[in-house]
Protein backbone atom coordinates (compact mmCIF):
# COMPACT_ATOMS: atom_id res chain seq x y z
CA UNK A 1 0.00 0.00 0.00
CA UNK A 2 1.16 3.31 -0.97
CA UNK A 3 3.81 2.28 -2.39
CA UNK A 4 3.57 4.68 -5.13
CA UNK A 5 3.72 7.60 -3.09
CA UNK A 6 7.52 5.89 -1.84
CA UNK A 7 10.28 8.52 -3.26
CA UNK A 8 13.85 6.68 -4.67
CA UNK A 9 15.93 9.59 -2.07
CA UNK A 10 14.97 11.51 0.81
CA UNK A 11 17.50 14.43 0.96
CA UNK A 12 16.97 17.46 3.17
CA UNK A 13 17.19 20.44 0.30
CA UNK A 14 17.58 20.37 -3.07
CA UNK A 15 21.12 22.61 -3.03
CA UNK A 16 23.05 19.16 -1.42
CA UNK A 17 22.54 17.17 -4.79
CA UNK A 18 25.80 17.17 -6.38
CA UNK A 19 26.61 16.57 -9.65
CA UNK A 20 28.78 13.51 -9.29
CA UNK A 21 25.95 12.24 -6.80
CA UNK A 22 23.84 12.36 -10.03
CA UNK A 23 27.13 11.15 -12.32
CA UNK A 24 26.78 8.30 -10.04
CA UNK A 25 23.68 6.69 -10.69
CA UNK A 26 23.74 7.51 -14.59
CA UNK A 27 21.73 10.65 -14.17
CA UNK A 28 22.39 13.47 -16.73
CA UNK A 29 19.30 15.84 -16.19
CA UNK A 30 17.36 17.04 -13.36
CA UNK A 31 13.61 18.13 -13.08
CA UNK A 32 12.42 19.74 -10.51
CA UNK A 33 9.24 20.97 -8.89
CA UNK A 34 9.39 25.13 -8.47
CA UNK A 35 7.31 25.67 -4.86
CA UNK A 36 8.83 25.08 -1.72
CA UNK A 37 11.84 22.68 -3.90
CA UNK A 38 13.03 25.85 -5.85
CA UNK A 39 12.03 28.50 -4.14
CA UNK A 40 9.53 30.11 -1.52
CA UNK A 41 6.56 31.95 -2.55
CA UNK A 42 8.55 34.91 -0.17
CA UNK A 43 12.06 34.39 -1.31
CA UNK A 44 11.36 34.88 -4.98
CA UNK A 45 14.74 35.24 -6.09
CA UNK A 46 15.82 31.88 -4.38
CA UNK A 47 18.69 31.77 -1.53
CA UNK A 48 22.20 31.87 -2.31
CA UNK A 49 22.91 28.44 -2.46
CA UNK A 50 20.23 27.46 -4.71
CA UNK A 51 21.48 30.12 -7.05
CA UNK A 52 25.22 28.89 -6.34
CA UNK A 53 23.53 24.91 -7.17
CA UNK A 54 22.12 26.14 -10.75
CA UNK A 55 25.22 27.61 -11.57
CA UNK A 56 27.32 24.12 -9.97
CA UNK A 57 24.71 22.05 -12.18
CA UNK A 58 25.20 23.87 -15.58
CA UNK A 59 29.12 23.96 -15.23
CA UNK A 60 28.57 20.10 -14.99
CA UNK A 61 26.37 20.43 -18.20
CA UNK A 62 23.82 18.63 -16.31
CA UNK A 63 20.23 20.77 -17.62
CA UNK A 64 17.82 21.35 -15.30
CA UNK A 65 14.02 22.01 -15.88
CA UNK A 66 11.24 22.91 -14.00
CA UNK A 67 7.73 20.88 -14.10
CA UNK A 68 4.87 22.95 -12.31
CA UNK A 69 1.40 22.24 -11.59
CA UNK A 70 1.18 26.55 -11.58
CA UNK A 71 0.23 28.31 -15.09
CA UNK A 72 2.33 28.99 -17.90
CA UNK A 73 2.84 33.28 -16.58
CA UNK A 74 3.45 32.47 -12.80
CA UNK A 75 6.09 30.14 -14.17
CA UNK A 76 7.86 31.87 -16.53
CA UNK A 77 8.06 34.76 -14.25
CA UNK A 78 9.15 32.80 -11.32
CA UNK A 79 12.24 30.73 -13.56
CA UNK A 80 13.36 33.54 -15.90
CA UNK A 81 15.96 35.45 -13.80
CA UNK A 82 17.49 31.20 -13.23
CA UNK A 83 17.54 30.56 -17.01
CA UNK A 84 15.98 27.12 -17.05
CA UNK A 85 13.65 25.80 -19.06
CA UNK A 86 10.18 25.08 -17.51
CA UNK A 87 6.64 22.76 -18.40
CA UNK A 88 3.93 24.72 -16.95
CA UNK A 89 0.19 23.11 -16.19
CA UNK A 90 1.76 19.45 -15.94
CA UNK A 91 -0.80 17.78 -14.30
CA UNK A 92 0.63 16.07 -11.46
CA UNK A 93 0.13 13.36 -9.54
CA UNK A 94 -0.72 12.57 -13.27
CA UNK A 95 3.00 11.93 -15.69
CA UNK A 96 2.12 14.05 -18.36
CA UNK A 97 4.52 17.11 -17.37
CA UNK A 98 7.33 14.73 -16.43
CA UNK A 99 6.96 13.12 -19.93
CA UNK A 100 7.20 15.88 -21.76
CA UNK A 101 10.23 17.28 -19.67
CA UNK A 102 12.01 13.96 -20.54
CA UNK A 103 10.80 14.11 -23.79
CA UNK A 104 12.53 18.04 -24.80
CA UNK A 105 15.74 16.65 -22.80
CA UNK A 106 16.10 13.81 -25.23
CA UNK A 107 17.52 11.20 -22.65
CA UNK A 108 15.92 7.93 -21.54
CA UNK A 109 13.87 7.93 -18.32
CA UNK A 110 16.64 6.25 -16.19
CA UNK A 111 18.79 9.00 -16.81
CA UNK A 112 16.71 11.69 -15.56
CA UNK A 113 15.38 12.22 -11.76
CA UNK A 114 12.56 14.49 -10.55
CA UNK A 115 12.87 16.96 -7.49
CA UNK A 116 10.04 17.78 -5.53
CA UNK A 117 9.11 18.50 -1.70
CA UNK A 118 5.49 16.34 -2.05
CA UNK A 119 4.87 12.74 -1.82
CA UNK A 120 1.30 12.99 -3.33
CA UNK A 121 2.04 15.22 -6.58
CA UNK A 122 5.84 15.16 -7.44
CA UNK A 123 6.79 11.54 -6.18
CA UNK A 124 3.39 9.91 -7.54
CA UNK A 125 3.74 11.51 -10.65
CA UNK A 126 7.49 10.57 -11.16
CA UNK A 127 6.64 6.54 -10.47
CA UNK A 128 3.70 6.94 -12.72
CA UNK A 129 6.22 8.10 -15.39
CA UNK A 130 8.96 5.52 -13.99
CA UNK A 131 11.48 8.11 -13.33
CA UNK A 132 13.71 7.73 -9.97
CA UNK A 133 12.20 10.38 -7.36
CA UNK A 134 14.69 12.60 -5.12
CA UNK A 135 11.89 14.11 -1.76
CA UNK A 136 13.28 16.94 -0.70
CA UNK A 137 12.13 18.99 2.52
CA UNK A 138 9.67 21.82 1.86
CA UNK A 139 11.32 25.51 1.90
CA UNK A 140 8.63 27.10 4.07
CA UNK A 141 5.09 26.07 4.50
CA UNK A 142 2.61 28.09 2.89
CA UNK A 143 -0.93 29.46 4.63
CA UNK A 144 -3.13 28.01 1.75
CA UNK A 145 -5.58 25.37 3.06
CA UNK A 146 -5.14 23.47 0.11
CA UNK A 147 -1.37 22.94 0.92
CA UNK A 148 -2.18 22.14 4.96
CA UNK A 149 -4.49 19.60 4.21
CA UNK A 150 -2.14 17.91 1.63
CA UNK A 151 0.75 17.98 4.13
CA UNK A 152 -1.77 16.53 6.60
CA UNK A 153 -1.93 13.91 4.28
CA UNK A 154 1.44 13.27 3.30
CA UNK A 155 2.25 12.95 7.45
CA UNK A 156 0.35 10.07 7.33
CA UNK A 157 1.47 8.26 4.35
CA UNK A 158 4.82 9.02 4.97
CA UNK A 159 4.71 7.72 8.31
CA UNK A 160 3.38 4.18 7.35
CA UNK A 161 5.81 4.32 4.57
CA UNK A 162 8.64 4.94 6.78
CA UNK A 163 7.46 2.52 9.18
CA UNK A 164 7.88 -0.33 6.76
CA UNK A 165 10.84 0.91 4.82
CA UNK A 166 13.07 1.66 7.63
CA UNK A 167 15.92 2.77 5.46
CA UNK A 168 13.77 5.77 4.53
CA UNK A 169 15.42 8.55 6.19
CA UNK A 170 16.33 11.65 5.40
CA UNK A 171 20.09 11.95 4.14
CA UNK A 172 22.42 14.82 3.29
CA UNK A 173 22.68 13.50 -0.60
CA UNK A 174 21.42 10.61 -2.64
CA UNK A 175 23.80 7.33 -2.01
MG1 LIG B 1 6.02 22.02 -4.14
Amino acid sequence: MFSNFKPTWMVDAIYKITPEQLQTHGIKAVLTDLDNTLIAWNNPEGTIELQQWLLTLKKAGIPVIVVSNNNEERVRYAVERFDIDFVARALKPLGKGIREGVRRLNLSKDEVVMVGDQIMTDVRAANRVGVRSILVKPIIDTDSWKTQFNRLCERQIMRYLQKKNPEMVWQGEIT
